[in-house]
């Protein structure tokens, strides 16, 4: 197994997005890679079954035939959508999932990640979203 980064620092409390959120207790650095993300390997049927018969919102898109699910994990699982986000989605030299860093985050700062499907938008009522709206009016 991979080094899982800074894991241990990574907590989940309330918060100001939506529901619950991860937050971390350490500064981080634009590029650092936070944590692995982990969960149970599926292929796209099963996730369009688990999404649609389960309502199941913890799925992580890999590729066309692999997906995520993080539902039984503890931390990457509660991440909330921002169109601002400071995290972004990446792979490792394993082909493993990260998340990493788009910006310098301060201690206490959630992280937050663009989910990038367009229902989201729909919902999302950030500065950026309005933006959106505005600018395509
Ligand atoms: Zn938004």
């Amino acid at each position: 197994m991979p080094t899982n980064y800074i894991y241990e620092k990574i907590i989940v409390k309330e918060s100001n997005v939506h529901g619950k959120g991860i937050f971390a207790q350490i500064s981080i650095t634009k590029d650092q890679r936070i944590l692995l993300i982990d969960g149970e390997v599926i292929d796209a049927a099963e996730c369009i079954r688990r999404e649609n018969e389960e309502n199941n919102v913890f799925i992580f898109w890999k590729d066309d035939n692999t997906y995520i699910d993080t539902s039984l994990t503890e931390k990457i699982k509660y991440i909330n959508h921002s169109c601002d986000a400071n995290c972004y989605i990446d792979e490792d030299e394993n082909g493993s999932l990260i998340l990493v860093a788009s910006r310098d985050i301060q201690p206490d700062e959630e992280l937050t990640i663009d989910y990038g499907y367009d229902e989201i938008y729909d919902e999302c009522s950030c500065s950026n979203c309005d933006n959106k709206l505005d600018s395509a009016a």
